[in-house]
C-alpha cells in the first residue's frame, strides 16, 4: 500500500488486530523509505451501491422501491411472502458482492426479471413488458418465446386445430 505522506509504493504491516467485535482488520503500517506511521482500516463492503440511471444522475439504492415494484408485478399472484423476501434478498445480497459503489439502475432490473422468470411467469411478463418499454412487438414476443422455452409448464397455445 502506498505511503499517504510521501507515496512511495513500499510500506510494510507493523501491527494487526481485529476490532470492530471482528468485523474489521486495523493495520499499523510503516513507510520503508520516510519511516512514517499510519493506521488502515480493513473490512467487507457490503454497502449496497448507488445506481445510475441511464440519464446519468445517481440515486441511492431504496429497498422499499424495489420492493413495491416486485409487489406490484405480483399483485394477485399466488407467490408468498417468504418467497418475496428471499427474492429480494438475492438481489441485493448480489448487489452487495459486487462490491461495486455504484451500478447502472437497468442491472437492478434485469436482477428482478431473473428472479420474477423462476416466482411467476406472469409478475415477469407484467414487470418486463413495463421495465423494457419493449420498442415493438416482435422484441416482447420473443422475450415471451424464450420463457416459453425455458420452462415446459408455460402452457401452449390452445390452437391445437393446426
Ligand atoms: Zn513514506
Amino acid at each position: 500500500m502506498r505511503c499517504p505522506f510521501c507515496l512511495a509504493a513500499d510500506t510494510k504491516v507493523v501491527d494487526s488486530r481485529l476490532v470492530a467485535e471482528g468485523d474489521q482488520v486495523r493495520r499499523r503500517r510503516e513507510c520503508l523509505s520516510c519511516s512514517e506511521r499510519f493506521t488502515t482500516y480493513e473490512g467487507a463492503e457490503l454497502q449496497l451501491p448507488r445506481l445510475v440511471k441511464s440519464d446519468g444522475s445517481r440515486e441511492p439504492f431504496d429497498e422499499d422501491k424495489l420492493r413495491r415494484g416486485v409487489q406490484k408485478a405480483l399483485e394477485k399472484r399466488p407467490v408468498g411472502v417468504e418467497q418475496i423476501e428471499s427474492s429480494l434478498n438475492r438481489i441485493k445480497h448480489g448487489l452487495q458482492a459486487s462490491g461495486e459503489r455504484e451500478v447502472p439502475s437497468r442491472v437492478v432490473g434485469e436482477a428482478v426479471m431473473n428472479e420474477l422468470r423462476l416466482l411467476d411467469h406472469v409478475a415477469f411478463v407484467r414487470f418486463a413488458s413495463v421495465y423494457r418499454d419493449f420498442q415493438d412487438l416482435e422484441e416482447f414476443r420473443a422475450e415471451i418465446d424464450r420463457l416459453a422455452e425455458s420452462d415446459p409448464v408455460v402452457p401452449a397455445p390452445t390452437d391445437t386445430a393446426s
